[in-house]
Order: C-alpha cells, then sequence, then structure tokens
C-alpha cells in the first residue's frame, strides 16, 4: 500500500497543544515527519539594515532549550524531531525528495524574511511535485472570523478593539495529539546544536535578572498556571505590570508566546477558566486587552508590509528627521547616557535580553524623540538582544512610539524624570543596575547631576568619572 507522509515543519509555534498544522498534518497523512531547522541566516546573519547579530545569545539559548523539549515530547509521542542547520529550503527539500512525502504543513508567516523561505521552499517542493500546506498559529483571532478584510483593519487599536471584542469569539485551542505514527523511512535525527554551534559562549544567567527564562513547552504552561490558577498574581496585573523590579509584576509570558512555545488562544482559554471560578475584573480584562494588542500589531503587519521596517513607517508619516549617529547610540546600548533611568534599562537588556514594559517605552522615546537617532538603529539593536524578540510586536510598537505607526495617538515623547519618578520613585530599580548609584539618597538618584561638590565627594562619586554627566539637560523634565 501506498504510504502518504507529510513533513510537519515547526517555525514560530515550538508546541504540540494548539498546533494547527500538526492536526492538519495527522488527518491527510498516514506518516508525519516533524522537522526543525536552526536557520543559518537567522543564527549567523546581521539584522538588516545595521548589521547587529541577529539572534542574541539569550534568545538562542531559549530556542536550543525549547526545540530539545519538543523532541522529548515527540518521543514520548513515538515519534522523533528531524533536526537540521542550514535553509529550511534546502534541508527540508533534501528530506522531502528522500521520504518521497506528499507535502509540506506549517504555520503560516507573514513577514518578508520569513516569507522568503516559505516561498523558496515552495518552488523547490513544486520541482519534485510536492506541495505546502499552510496553517494559522500565532495569533487569538483568524483573519477570517474578522468583520474586515485585512485591508481594512482600523489604523487604530481602539477601534480594532471596539470591532472585534465583543463579537468575534476566540476558537478553542486544539488538543495534544494522543501519539503520532511512526515513520517508516530512515532519517538521520540530527542533534540540536549547542550555543558554542551557533556562535555563542556559553553563560551564567546575571543574578540580577528579572527572572530565569527556560525554553519549552512546558515551561510556557507552567508560567502561565503559576500566574493566573490563584487570584494574587493576575488580579494585581493592572496595577503591577508597569512594575520594574521582580519575577511577577507582570506574566512574564513573551518569550514562549514569540517561540510559539504558548499559544494564546491558550492563554485566553486559561484566563476564562480562571474568570469563571474568580470573576471577572480590570486585571483580568487587562491581559486580554494586550493579547489583543499583540493581534492588532501583527495585523498592521500584514496591512502596511514592509513598510513597517520603513523609516517613515505605515503611514509614511515624518521625514528624515532622525540621524545614523552610531556614537550616541552606542552611549545608549551601554547605558551611559548620564540618565540613570535610562541606563538602568539599557544595561538590564544587555545583561539579561529581557526588560519591562515600561522600560522599553522609555528607552525607545528617549532614542528617538531626545536623542534623534534613527529609531530603526534601535528597533534593530532590540531585535538582535531581546529574548522575546517578535518582528510584529517589536517593529510595531517602535513605529507607535517613534510617531509612525498607524496609531498616532500612540506617538510619545515621553518626560524620562516623571516616569522615573513615577514608576521607580526610590530608585530601586536603577540602583539595581547601577551600582556606582547606590549611596545616593531617593532625592537624588534619578537626577544625580543635581549633588553639590560637597555631596559628590561624601558620597564617593564623581559625576562626568564614576557616572556620565546627563547627555540632555533634564530641567526642561523638571519644569
Ligand atoms: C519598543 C518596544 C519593543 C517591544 N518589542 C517586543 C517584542 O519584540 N516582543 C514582544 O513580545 N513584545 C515586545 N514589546 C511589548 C512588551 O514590552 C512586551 O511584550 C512585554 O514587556 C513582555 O513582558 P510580559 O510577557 O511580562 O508582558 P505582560 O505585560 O505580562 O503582557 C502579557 C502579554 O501581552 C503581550 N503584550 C504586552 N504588551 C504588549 C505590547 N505593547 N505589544 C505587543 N504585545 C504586548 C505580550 O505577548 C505579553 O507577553 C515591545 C514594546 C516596546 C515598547
Amino acid at each position: 500500500m501506498y504510504t502518504k507522509r507529510a513533513i510537519l515543519w515547526f517555525r514560530l509555534d515550538l508546541r504540540l497543544h494548539d498546533n494547527e498544522a500538526l492536526h492538519e498534518a495527522l488527518n491527510s497523512a498516514d506518516e508525519v515527519i516533524p522537522v526543525y531547522v536552526f536557520d543559518e541566516r537567522t543564527f549567523f546573519g546581521k539584522t538588516h539594515y545595521f548589521g547587529f547579530p541577529k539572534t542574541g545569545k539569550f534568545r538562542a539559548r531559549f530556542i536550543i532549550e525549547s526545540v530539545e523539549e519538543l523532541r522529548q515530547s515527540l518521543r514520548r509521542l513515538g515519534s522523533e524531531l528531524i533536526v537540521r542547520v542550514g535553509k529550511p529550503e534546502e534541508e527540508i527539500f533534501g528530506i522531502a525528495k528522500q521520504a518521497r512525502s506528499s507535502w509540506v504543513f506549517c504555520n503560516r508567516e507573514r513577514t518578508a524574511e520569513e516569507v522568503k523561505i516559505q516561498d523558496a521552499l515552495e518552488k523547490n517542493l513544486w520541482s519534485i511535485g510536492q506541495e505546502m500546506r499552510y496553517s494559522r498559529g500565532k495569533l487569538l483571532y483568524y483573519t477570517s472570523d474578522l468583520p474586515f478584510p485585512i485591508q481594512h483593519t482600523p489604523d487604530t487599536f481602539t477601534q480594532f478593539r471596539k470591532e472585534v471584542e465583543r463579537y468575534v469569539p476566540v476558537r478553542s485551542p486544539l488538543p495534544v495529539p494522543a501519539a503520532l505514527p511512526s515513520v517508516t523511512v530512515a532519517l538521520e535525527p540530527g542533534e540540536v546544536p549547542g550555543l558554542p554551534c551557533l556562535g555563542h559562549e556559553e553563560f551564567e544567567p546575571d543574578p540580577r535578572s528579572a527572572f530565569l527564562f527556560k525554553g519549552g513547552e512546558s515551561e510556557g504552561l507552567r508560567r502561565l498556571e503559576y500566574y493566573i490558577r490563584g487570584k494574587e498574581l493576575i488580579d494585581d496585573f493592572k496595577e503591577s505590570r508597569d512594575g520594574m523590579l521582580g519575577e511577577d509584576y507582570s506574566t512574564k509570558l513573551s518569550p514562549w508566546l514569540a517561540q510559539g512555545c504558548l499559544s494564546p488562544k491558550m492563554a485566553y482559554y486559561e484566563l476564562r477558566k480562571h474568570e469563571e471560578q474568580y470573576g471577572r475584573n480590570k486585571s483580568t480584562y487587562e491581559f486580554f486587552y494586550y493579547l489583543m494588542y499583540r493581534d492588532f500589531l501583527r495585523f498592521m503587519a500584514k496591512k502596511y508590509g514592509n513598510q513597517i521596517f520603513f523609516r517613515t513607517g505605515p503611514l509614511n508619516n515624518g521625514g528624515p528627521r532622525w540621524r545614523n549617529d552610531w556614537e550616541l547610540l552606542q552611549q545608549w546600548i551601554e547605558g551611559r547616557t548620564g540618565i540613570p533611568f535610562i541606563d538602568a534599562n539599557m544595561r538590564e537588556i544587555r545583561r539579561t535580553g529581557y526588560m519591562s514594559s515600561r522600560g522599553r517605552q522609555n528607552v525607545a522615546s528617549f532614542l528617538a524623540h531626545e536623542l534623534g537617532v534613527n529609531w530603526q538603529m534601535g528597533a534593530e539593536y532590540f531585535e538582535s538582544m531581546l529574548i522575546d524578540y517578535d518582528v510584529a510586536s517589536n517593529w510595531g510598537n517602535w513605529n507607535n512610539i517613534a510617531g509612525v505607526g498607524s496609531d498616532p495617538r500612540e506617538a510619545r515623547n515621553l518626560n524620562i524624570l516623571s516616569q522615573a519618578k513615577a514608576y521607580d520613585p526610590k530608585g530601586d530599580y536603577v540602583k539595581r543596575w547601577l551600582p556606582e548609584l547606590k549611596s545616593l539618597p531617593p532625592e537624588k538618584v534619578h537626577q544625580p547631576g543635581q549633588l553639590s561638590c560637597s555631596e559628590q565627594k561624601e558620597l564617593h562619586l564623581k559625576i562626568g568619572d564614576d557616572y556620565p554627566e546627563a547627555m540632555v539637560d533634564m530641567d526642561k523634565w523638571s519644569s
């Protein structure tokens, strides 16, 4: 009898729960061959405009851990994950030829680099009479369920939310299959590469990290369960979300959502279960709100395509008013701007790959509006460093903060000093990342430039030597 074989290409959907491509492959084929390719361009390549390493060590390690766990989970179901390092359009094509499969199933990506790769693979497959089959896997909402075509998606989140939240149901997450059929073709499983094979040295996490992220589906589900199982954390989310210190001020689910270890639909359904038990409130709504916002940015990326990466953004706003100033950028990257709130955040991302939402908004606003540095440089630095990098979320947020996004209300030139005082009133966060400011009293910690000579002497801190002078005049924020 002719065996119908399908390849299941795992991409940004490193999970077995709610995996539509997995279900569709199982429904179509007698045998399913799961494959993950560490794309050499993603791990060894550079960012598009400014040449930062494309995947920094924090995200690289998170992906390795996620793939390792996926392999173990597949083995438990009687299957094996085939792992390769190379170009998916070549590696998967090779496996398709060898296995004489009929299709490659995958969850569809929508942004330029990812589309180029899936198109190249599709073309290669056609040459041997095989096909790509695309599923959906990254969103809360299905495009086909929306009350408007993508090109008519409202440009403002408020409008999008109003048209969607009450009228469009979130579909139920799909279950983990009970078993996978074993594969009768002999394929070399391949090793999951270690960090050094992906161009990074092994490293110890910084003990000051807000959270010790570990990749993998079970870790993502565990974190979700931990955050919303009782009332304490999720019911405080609205108030605590703007925090900056500690594990629990926000969900910390972003890296798992970004790599698809956790499905947003699963997060939504667990949230609903929590609400059935404990009731709905502002905080549970807030979590839903941000999952919707994540979808909104993805729909904007679909609607505006490559424009999200352009300096003038989706709406062709603004002009070339930013400079590609590497010197200023470097001071920002190294946390040497002389603005403690900015420097602390920039040192956190450099040492951990993570930064709070409040921090990201401030450092982005500071770079684009105060320093006048091309916001794309900041976006690419984030692309390189973030453990939770997600194309649409990163570029969409940078678009909006720079003022070139589709939602003009979001354009923001933040008052960094007020933000610092509001969100780090005693300076505890700043002191964690800037030990040189440890001895400063709370009223001076955000403005060390205000220390008199005698105070500097007393505190053994010389502004200009031990900590830089502020790059911008901070007084304007006080008035
Ligand atoms: C300049 C800038 C760049 C950013 N880049 C990314 C990125 O590459 N990847 C990423 O996941 N988030 C990005 N964000 C959004 C946000 O900062 C992070 O999602 C959030 O801080 C992650 O921590 P958390 O999981 O604890 O979030 P929580 O506050 O607990 O929120 C829950 C989830 O909602 C989603 N979410 C929350 N806020 C946003 C938002 N503003 N935009 C999109 N989704 C959101 C995330 O998936 C998050 O995990 C960026 C924000 C800014 C201002």
